[in-house]
């Protein structure tokens, strides 16, 4: 997996703090300079008066002003299934790699068996894996083993089984129904600062799946250093709280 950030609002807490102060000011904030805007919150310089105002927001729940800045974030290579699950935030825009359009028709199957091509969650390899609604607990090496022989085989068979139904003159769209929902996607999101809270609520949450908390650990990472007084607060005040909506 690997995540980019591909475009971003500039300054976003500027646009932020515009945002908010706008909502308690006389004057008209598009005469103002950001100074003026700024001049009645506490702080001695710009930066001060942005942390001031930004903590003050999240600490009282007053998110609409987070969603005026936006990124944008290029994903490679997770699952289908993690696809599935992210695109339920119907506050984010996406791009999704097509299969109608994209055909694995030269990818080597013996690749797929080293681990191309299709994710491996890591229980197929981990004997020390404990995952939800999971049979047994930990298990010993010969168990796991045998997991990863029986994943990679089911894998491998079909992808070529996929190729075969190509070569046989099926559409790619079709074909694809024997493919795994384990095989990689690329996808392009965008979406605004108040929603990539909400979904890191969701999803770096302990109850969501390792894949989908990775990718918004990386997400998150790149949002600190997009919108850094926000995604700091955040991650030091706000992730895990209590009163996040569940799913
Ligand atoms: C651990 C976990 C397990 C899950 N398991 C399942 C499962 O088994 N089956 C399943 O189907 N889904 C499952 N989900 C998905 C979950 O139910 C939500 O659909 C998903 O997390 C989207 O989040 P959201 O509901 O907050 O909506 P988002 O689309 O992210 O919207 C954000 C917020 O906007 C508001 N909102 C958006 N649209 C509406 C609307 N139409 N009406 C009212 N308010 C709205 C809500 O306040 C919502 O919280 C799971 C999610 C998690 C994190």
């Amino acid at each position: 997996m690997d995540v980019r950030l591909i475009e971003a609002t500039d300054d976003p807490e500027r646009v932020i703090c515009l945002g908010a102060r706008n909502d308690y000011s006389p004057g008209f904030v598009g005469d103002q300079t950001f100074e003026e805007t700024m001049a009645t919150v506490e702080g001695e310089s710009l930066e001060e008066k942005k942390r001031t105002l930004i903590g003050h927001l999240l600490s009282h729940g007053h998110y609409g002003p987070f969603e005026h800045p936006h990124a944008t974030f290029a994903i490679e290579g997770v699952s289908r299934s993690c696809m599935a699950q992210l695109t339920r935030h119907r506050h984010v825009s996406f791009d999704v790699q097509s299969m109608r359009y994209v055909s694995f028709d030269d990818v080597d199957p013996e690749s797929v068996r080293e681990g191309e091509m299709v994710v491996t969650p890591p229980s197929a390899s981990d004997p020390n894996w404990v995952g939800r609604n999971q049979k047994t607990g930990a298990v010993d090496e010969e168990t796991v083993e045998k997991r990863k022989a029986v994943f990679r085989e089911s894998v491998t068979r079909a992808v070529e089984d996929y190729q075969e139904l190509l070569e046989l003159g099926m559409p790619p769209e079709d074909a694809r129904f024997v493919l795994p929902i384990g095989t990689e996607v690329n996808i392009v999101m965008t979406l605004n600062a108040r929603m990539l809270m909400h979904v890191a609520d969701m999803r770096a949450a302990a109850d969501a799946q390792w894949e989908i908390r990775e990718l918004t650990e990386q997400v998150l990472e790149l949002a600190e250093e997009w919108c850094p007084i926000t995604f700091e607060y955040y991650n030091e005040k706000m992730r895990n709280r209590k009163n996040r909506l569940a799913p």
